[in-house]
């Protein structure tokens, strides 16, 4: 079993504000559907108090795999490790991108959008496919956009050049 790296978490900042990218976030599930254990099982009755894994406040699980106080800090626990495998980065390098982006889009300076009801993220982390280096963070359509053109700068520019110079042809043509 993994680890969750809380190193930076503070969970009722970092909660409202993150994230989750989110192919790879579907094993997400509310508490409630997750534990089917139930304490009358446990000599004690109970399951023993213990500390949230994220946020470090002492509650009391409904399982013995139960490490989290909250939905939220199950969920912040996730993002951290989801960001620390896929990019190196932590949450709270992620929230200080987004601070330092003012909650924006850095190219088309949009408040991003999420792809699924149950995501939290609106900007996605985007890095470079050579150095896989974190470029910073972007809308789901200019990450894809920057994808699509494969990061080209020259074509990007050709692009924009097109886009100005552009002309309809033949004379007067227009989609139906
Ligand atoms: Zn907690
Ligand atoms: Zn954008």
């Amino acid at each position: 079993m993994e680890t969750p790296n809380a190193k930076g978490v503070n969970s009722g900042e970092v909660s409202s504000e993150i994230i989750l990218s989110q192919a790879r976030y579907s094993r997400y599930n509310p508490t409630s559907d997750k534990f089917t254990a139930t304490p009358e099982k446990y000599p004690q009755g109970r399951f023993k108090d213990k500390p949230c894994r994220t946020c470090g406040e002492i509650f009391s699980p409904i399982a013995p795999s139960h490490l989290h106080c909250s939905d939220d800090c199950s969920l912040n626990s996730q993002s951290e490790r989801y960001l620390q495998r896929t990019y190196g980065i932590g949450l709270s390098d992620y929230d200080a991108m987004i601070k330092d982006q003012n909650h924006r889009c850095k190219i088309c300076g949009g408040e991003g959008f999420v792809m699924a009801k149950h995501h939290k993220m609106k900007l996605v982390v985007d890095h470079c496919h050579t150095s896989g280096a974190v470029r910073g963070l972007l809308c789901h359509n200019c990450n894809r956009a920057l994808g699509l053109m494969q990061d080209d700068t020259s074509s990007l520019e050709r692009a924009i050049e097109y886009l100005e110079g552009a002309t309809t042809i033949p004379q007067g043509s227009r989609v139906k």
